[in-house]
């Protein structure tokens, strides 16, 4: 999304733009699959930014399909359910009300929830003034900034625990509080404090569902940029090489063995992947090492239709299910990536036919439930690897046991009502996103890679440019916003 983003809008400025996608969809993670009359987003079940004057909203706007991109806000008095240990919260918009809906429901933790919601607000009260925090962070721009933004400041290394740890927040509320960790895909222990804030505000805001689904939302984007002059998109077209001359990017090659050569390159590659594609010995130190991140982990998705029972008599609907085993989350994420062991996993769970009338993802008389979990990439793409029916084995035995979960807890004999059934393992993400490690966000949403200087940047090379989950932000809002960023200053170079 981060390169479409900036191919739409050079294209706006008159510039012609070549735009090569490996995918036979553009899209990315947001891509949507076809399979016997349904139609499965890959990844994203909801999306912030979309409010009037958010990223996703003004992007629309100055690429002019505004209009023909509507969006279906889900219920804003519980966007997202969370469940932990059998007790569901319903997190709604607006940070006070959940606040209070929280302290009503738990008083003997009055003190913590105040406290955690005082740190959030004013966290996000900086990251809002976004457009004013400085481009780089030498130590004369941090002195000025420690008054601007001394939240931002104080909270640069932390953890969401180390918050926990400091307002004393109960385990239940750890968990109820990083209910939305899935989307982040860490525990609290390692997650990026100001991440989180970033991710709770965002939906804080407003979480949206394109009312005709995501395949239109990209494909309404992709359309506005081939309709510019000079502007063109080839799918099924994979770079495989980056050639150099004189110390800037020459050329670019395809598998096919095609070479395109430009004014200017952008690369929506992992950034790592780039660098290697050029060759280690044409890289800055400083640029290799900033590349060798640790990725965020990958995950186990299952697309299902369903047929003869109503999702809305089971407790999902306009809103987002979060299973929760127990409180732990940190040993959730210790079994399933370093023991894989999925017998008791947290659940992510989706229902995107009831998240807007329109029809046109499913069969009618269908419903679509969509789950995913984390799962650890190298485990699966080994055995897949190594042995195909063990990795089938393996697949099938996770795929029961989470249909075992939802049947005990939340749509009894959901299995005589499937009509339709995909699994998705962190292998099947590398192979059609190319996600190096199956990864969901780029690198790893930890204090270490989420710095205040994170954003897309034109390379040492002069004429390349990096612009992605990692180089930008992950999320369909974060990686428009990194594209946007970037044709910003591209425009001004
Ligand atoms: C399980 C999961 C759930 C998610 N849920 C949500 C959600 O609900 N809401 C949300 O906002 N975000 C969600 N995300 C995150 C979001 O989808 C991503 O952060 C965002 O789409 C990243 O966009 P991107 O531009 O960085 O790149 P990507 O989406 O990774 O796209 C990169 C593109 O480059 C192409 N490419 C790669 N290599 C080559 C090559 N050599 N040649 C040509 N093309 C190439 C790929 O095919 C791909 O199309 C989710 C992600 C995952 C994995």
């Amino acid at each position: 999304m981060a390169g479409l983003a900036a191919a739409n809008l050079l294209g706006r400025d008159g510039r012609r733009v070549l735009l090569l996608e490996a995918h036979d969809v553009p899209g990315g993670y947001a891509h949507t699959f076809e399979m016997r009359g349904f139609r499965f987003c890959a990844q994203v079940h909801y999306i912030f930014g979309c409010g009037e004057g958010g990223t996703v909203d003004t992007f629309l706007r100055e690429i002019g399909v505004r209009e023909e991109v509507p969006f279906v806000r889900l219920d804003p008095e519980g966007f997202d359910h969370v469940v932990v240990a059998g007790d569901r919260v319903r997190i709604p918009n607006g940070l006070l009300t959940f606040q209070s809906r929280l302290i009503r429901r738990y008083p003997q933790w009055r003190t913590p929830i105040i406290r955690y919601f005082e740190a959030v607000e004013a966290v996000a009260r900086e990251l809002d003034d976004d457009r004013e925090l400085p481009s780089s962070w030498n130590p004369l721009v941090l002195a000025s900034a420690a008054l601007r933004f001394p939240n931002l400041l104080r909270h640069q290394r932390h953890t969401l625990a180390d918050v926990y740890d400091k307002i004393a927040m109960p385990p239940h509320l750890r968990a109820v509080l990083a209910g939305q960790s899935g989307d982040y895909l860490l525990p609290p222990e390692e997650v990026s404090f100001i991440l989180h804030v970033a991710l709770v505000s965002g939906y804080d805001r407003g979480a949206y569902y394109p009312r005709k689904h995501f395949g239109h939302f990209v494909a309404t984007i992709a359309e506005a940029f081939t309709r510019l002059p000079g502007c063109e998109m080839k799918l099924g077209t994979t770079v495989s090489r980056i050639h150099l001359a004189d110390g800037r990017v020459a050329a670019i090659e395809t598998a096919a063995g095609e070479r395109y050569t430009a004014e200017r390159y952008v690369s929506n590659m992992d950034p790592a992947r780039t660098w290697e594609m050029i060759g280690r010995q044409h890289v800055s130190r400083a640029e290799w090492n900033s590349t060798r991140y640790e990725y965020s982990c990958a995950t186990f998705t299952m697309y299902m239709g369903v047929q003869g029972i109503d999702l809305r008599d089971h407790g999902f609907g306009s809103h987002n299910v979060w299973h929760y085993p127990h409180s732990d989350i940190g040993r959730m994420y210790k079994d399933q990536l370093h023991r894989h062991d999925l017998s008791d996993p947290w659940l992510f769970m989706s229902t995107p036919s009831l998240h807007t009338d329109e029809p046109g993802i499913c069969p009618p008389g269908h419903q679509i439930l969509e789950l995913c979990t984390a799962c650890d990439y190298q485990y699966m793409a080994e055995l897949r690897e190594r042995d195909r029916r063990a990795y089938n084995v393996e697949k099938k035995k996770i795929r029961d046991r989470i249909l075992e979960i939802v049947e005990r807890d939340y749509v009894p004999k959901l299995r005589e009502h499937l009509t339709m059934r995909v699994t998705g393992s962190p292998a099947t993400n590398a192979r059609y996103c190319r996600a190096p490690k199956g990864n969901s966000y780029g690198a790893a949403l930890t204090p270490a890679n989420v710095t205040l200087a994170r954003k897309p940047v034109q390379t040492s090379l002069g004429n390349l440019y990096l612009a992605n989950a990692t180089a930008g932000m992950p999320s369909v809002s974060g990686a428009i916003g990194a594209g946007v960023k970037l044709a910003r200053e591209m425009r001004n170079a």
